[in-house]
């Protein structure tokens, strides 16, 4: 997998200043430089100020501010499954690469075998790998090499038989119904800064699936770069309790 920025609001934490400063201010924000705008809050330089009102903001639950800014990632290589788990969030925006427009059709099922274009989730290959609803703990190396050996030939068995569809002539928007949920797929998504947090509440959870989770964790790697004082503070104070960002 792969994540990277591909656009995102220049000056976020500005612009959250600016609009949670609006809801106080008799004076129109349109009007006044950003310092005029910040006279009043708590702090000797612009950058204490804007922690004082964003560290405020998060702590009262003061969320509204926080979805001006927005943010776009470019996503590679997660599965559908995973394509599925993300898209659930409405206040997200998404495109995902289409599977009827796109064929796999050179793709060679020994490299599929050997990891390209389906997922291989830890637990195929890692007789330690303890997953959340697995029955039992960790199993022993004869065993994982079974596993690893009957997904390897699962999945080199579907894209060839994908590949034999398509050359039977049927359209791709149809063959791909033979192929794997564990399929690769790319993704851009976009969300404002609340909703970012708000997913990460669900998906960098104990909970989530390993793969939701590294996702969520470089996107909120990206995040800090982008908006650091807020995602700083996401990380310290709020990340795994159930803040009620989207109550
Ligand atoms: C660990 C885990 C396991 C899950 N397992 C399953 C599963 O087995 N099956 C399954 O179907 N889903 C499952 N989900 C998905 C889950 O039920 C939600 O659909 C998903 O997490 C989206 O989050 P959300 O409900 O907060 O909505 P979002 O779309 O992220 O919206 C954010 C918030 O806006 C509000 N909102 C948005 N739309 C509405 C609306 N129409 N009406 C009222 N309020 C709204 C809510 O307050 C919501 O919390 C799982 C999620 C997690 C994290």
């Amino acid at each position: 997998m792969e994540v990277q920025l591909l656009e995102a609001t220049d000056d976020p934490e500005e612009l959250i200043c600016s609009a949670a400063r609006n809801d106080y201010m008799e004076d129109f924000v349109g009007d006044k430089s950003f310092e005029e705008v910040m006279t009043t809050v708590e702090g000797e330089t612009i950058e204490e100020k804007k922690e004082t009102l964003i560290g405020h903001l998060l702590k009262q639950g003061h969320f509204g501010p926080f979805e001006h800014p927005q943010i776009t990632f470019a996503v590679k290589g997660i599965s559908r499954s995973c394509m599925a788990q993300i898209t659930r969030h409405r206040h997200a925006s998404f495109d995902v690469r289409s599977m009827r427009y796109v064929s796999f059709d050179d793709v060679d099922p020994e490299d599929v075998a050997e990891g390209e274009l389906v997922v291989t989730p830890p637990s195929a290959t890692d007789p330690d790998w303890i997953g959340r609803n697995q029955e039992g703990g960790a199993v022993d190396d004869e065993t994982v090499e079974k596993r690893e050996a009957v997904f390897r030939e699962s999945v080199k068995r579907s894209v060839e038989e994908y590949q034999e569809l398509l050359d039977l002539g049927m359209p791709p928007e149809d063959a791909r119904f033979v192929l794997p949920i564990g399929t690769e797929v790319n993704m851009v998504f976009s969300v404002n800064a609340r909703m970012l947090m708000h997913i990460a509440d669900l998906r960098a959870a104990a909970d989530s699936q390993w793969e939701i989770r590294d996702m969520t964790e470089r996107v909120l790697d990206l995040a800090k770069e982008w908006c650091p004082i807020t995602f700083e503070y996401y990380e310290e104070n709020m990340k795994n309790r159930k803040n009620r960002i989207a109550p």
